[in-house]
């Protein structure tokens, strides 16, 4: 197995469970485990969700199709084999800890006493497949294996590990990659709301490319020099970059004030501005806010509040980026997550093209195709 995190080591431990004579080894380029599952969900780890929604997701039909395939337990299965029990808050599961740590824990202590090899600090290099097993080349010497799985993730947060470096030897073996993209990110913005940096205001969100909406949501958006941050903007942001073309316009649009009516918003300006003159802005935003928005000098304050639109500058980039968009093709693994173009080669997770948005839906995807091939095996 390459990858030693979330999908590496959900797969490592259900598989022990499913089909205990299985022999694992575990090869992980980091000196320790699961170095992104820790950070995951805030150091809480919002491992999945009550209700696992397709449209989520980049490709709704094909999450819909693997979870048709799944037993319809398929999740208690995976979090019972793990011995991981959960709490839920509202529609987002997490472990009952609510702790990635103590989560991990759990995790390296069931490889542990499974007999799970684990080897770290051993950067996987190349592999060769001659039909019946699989030499696996490595920094740190080689190893054969009847199937190797690849769950070495993609190229976001490239400091917890996952750096997509792996996409040039996969392209080697011939496989078809989706140009990876950073997702769940923050954007830039013009203009840049540099005066209001580091506010937060709660929103309703839009996403635009052109006159097409793409994406909406409501929530709490932090603004920064830059631009926009927060749950929908990042939502927002890979909205867009799952559609981006180069050469079309895009564009986030936030209503400040979503509870009230335009017209009912202007009452209570009128209302404001004779309280308090020049000084009205205060009775609706913070102070940051109100310099960013006087700077701009709309004409009519209650429309631009209700309509604050920023041009799509692009996305910050991998550094903080929490899912990469792309990865290895769909169409060059079968149901059970095997390759179609070399055998006793598998792959689970962030490795293959498939994202969903914030709030359990990644490591969702990570617990359901390992649930796919251990199951098949
Ligand atoms: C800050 C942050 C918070 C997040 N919070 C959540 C959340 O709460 N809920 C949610 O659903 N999702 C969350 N995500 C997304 C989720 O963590 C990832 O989608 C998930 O971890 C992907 O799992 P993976 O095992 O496929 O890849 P990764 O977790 O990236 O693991 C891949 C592993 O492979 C190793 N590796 C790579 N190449 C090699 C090689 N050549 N040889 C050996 N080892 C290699 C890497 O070091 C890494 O440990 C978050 C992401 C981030 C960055």
């Amino acid at each position: 197995m390459i990858g030693g995190s979330s999908a590496g080591l959900f797969f490592a431990t259900v598989l022990k469970h499913f089909l205990p004579p299985a022999k694992v080894t575990v090869l992980e380029k980091e000196k320790k485990l699961g170095k992104k599952l820790l950070a995951t969900g805030n150091g809480h780890c919002n491992i999945s969700r009550l209700h696992i929604e397709p449209k989520a997701y980049n490709h709704p039909e094909y999450l819909q199709k693997c979870l048709a395939l799944a037993d319809n337990r398929w999740l208690d299965e995976m979090l019972s084999a793990m011995g991981i029990l959960t709490q839920n808050r509202g529609e987002l599961l997490y472990p009952l800890s609510f702790s990635a740590s103590s989560l991990l824990a759990l995790l390296e202590n069931g490889l542990r006493s499974n007999g799970v090899d684990v080897v770290l600090d051993t950067k996987v290099e190349d592999y060769v497949s001659n039909g019946q097993r699989v030499r696996v080349e490595t920094n740190n010497g080689t190893y054969e294996c009847d199937l190797l799985v690849i769950a070495c993730g993609g190229a976001s947060s490239p400091n917890l590990g996952s750096d997509g470096s792996f996409f040039g030897v996969l392209r080697k073996h011939g496989y078809q990659i989706v140009r990876p993209r950073p997702g769940l990110t923050s954007i830039k913005t013009n203009p840049r709301p540099v005066l209001a940096d580091g506010s937060r205001h709660p929103c309703h969100l839009k996403a635009y490319e052109g006159e097409n909406l793409l994406y909406e949501e409501t929530g709490e958006v932090l603004f920064r020099n830059d631009g926009l941050s927060g749950i929908c903007v990042m939502n927002a942001e890979s909205s867009i970059e799952r559609h981006y073309q180069k050469g079309k316009d895009y564009r986030v649009v936030l209503d400040l004030f979503p509870d009230l009516s335009l017209e009912d918003l202007r009452a209570m300006y009128e209302k404001a501005l004779k309280s308090h003159g020049p000084k009205a802005l205060l009775a609706f935003l913070d102070p940051s806010l109100c310099r960013f928005v006087e700077s701009l000098a709309p004409q009519d304050v209650p429309s631009y509040l209700k309509d604050m639109s920023f041009a799509y500058q692009g996305s910050s980039g991998f550094a903080h980026s929490q899912v990469t968009l792309g990865g290895v093709d769909l169409s060059e693994i079968d149901e059970k997550m095997r390759s179609t173009r070399e055998s006793g080669v598998a792959f689970i997770g962030e490795v293959l093209d498939v994202d969903g948005l914030c709030g359990g839906f990644n490591l969702s995807w990570c617990l359901l195709s390992s649930y796919l091939l251990a199951s098949s095996l």
